[in-house]
């Protein structure tokens, strides 16, 4: 099985690729992509870098050029929900675009024509989360995560997504990966580790967090590849 694990800085797969130690490096479409067998399956690594765009394509290279099975997002991203404290971890039940606006012509926000407001994740690895996080003594929230091409530091701006969407947490790339997942019938997984609260203080928070963030987020998700490969 070909597993795909992404993020979008180099912060966030710099664990990883440190578990793994032995690689190899290819470079694609003016991004690197990182291969390793691991416990009998394949893996296939990248990061992106920041946004929907960039994480579109490296979303779509994962599964058409190296042929991924299988998805599994590991990231930051700022907390809605008061209940998300930084370190805390969230994992998307569904996923929709904050900054998606055809609203001028009677639209919800986040909606176009053939596409849908949220996308769903799958289940399953869904359901294995909870059995990781339990055999790891952590608490994973399952919610709805918020994507935009926007790093969010404003109060109002925050309450509108949480309000509009039902938002738990956002960041600015998971829903663009659930979309291209979901039209090539990939089954994604998305994590985030909170870095900051979207508030005034998120990109002081945000530089402060990133690293041990990413972390937590990063130990998680080869948990989540232990699990699906046994
Ligand atoms: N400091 C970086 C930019 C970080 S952008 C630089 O200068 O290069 C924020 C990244 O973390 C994105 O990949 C996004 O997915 C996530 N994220 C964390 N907190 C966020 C917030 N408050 N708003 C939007 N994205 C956030």
């Amino acid at each position: 099985m070909k597993i795909a694990v992404m993020g979008a800085m180099p912060e966030e797969i710099a664990p990883i690729l440190e578990k793994l130690g032995v690689y190899k490096t290819t470079e694609y479409a003016k991004n690197k992509y990182y291969e390793a067998s691991y416990m009998g399956a394949d893996l296939v690594i990248a990061y992106s870098k920041i946004g929907k765009v960039f994480s579109t394509l490296t979303a779509t290279t994962l599964i058409e050029h190296f042929g991924a099975e299988i998805l599994l997002f590991s990231g930051v991203a700022g907390a809605i929900s008061p209940e998300l404290r930084i370190g805390d971890l969230i994992v998307a039940n569904k996923l929709s675009q904050h900054d998606l606006d055809i609203t001028a012509f009677g639209h919800p926000f986040g909606y176009v024509p053939e596409g849908a407001v949220y996308i769903n994740a799958d289940s399953k690895m869904i359901a294995m989360s909870k059995e990781v996080a339990k055999e790891m003594g952590k608490s994973v929230k399952e919610g709805i995560i918020a994507t935009g091409d926007q790093f969010v530091a404003n109060e109002q701006r925050k309450n509108w997504i949480g309000d509009t969407f039902e938002a738990d947490a956002l960041e600015m790339e998971g829903a663009s990966v659930a979309v291209v997942c979901d039209a090539l019938n990939v089954p994604f997984f998305i994590l985030r580790a909170i870095s900051d609260a979207a508030d005034m203080d998120a990109g002081f928070s945000f530089d402060t967090f990133l690293q041990s963030s990413a972390k937590e987020s990063a130990e998680f998700i080869m948990k989540m590849v232990d699990k699906i490969v046994d």
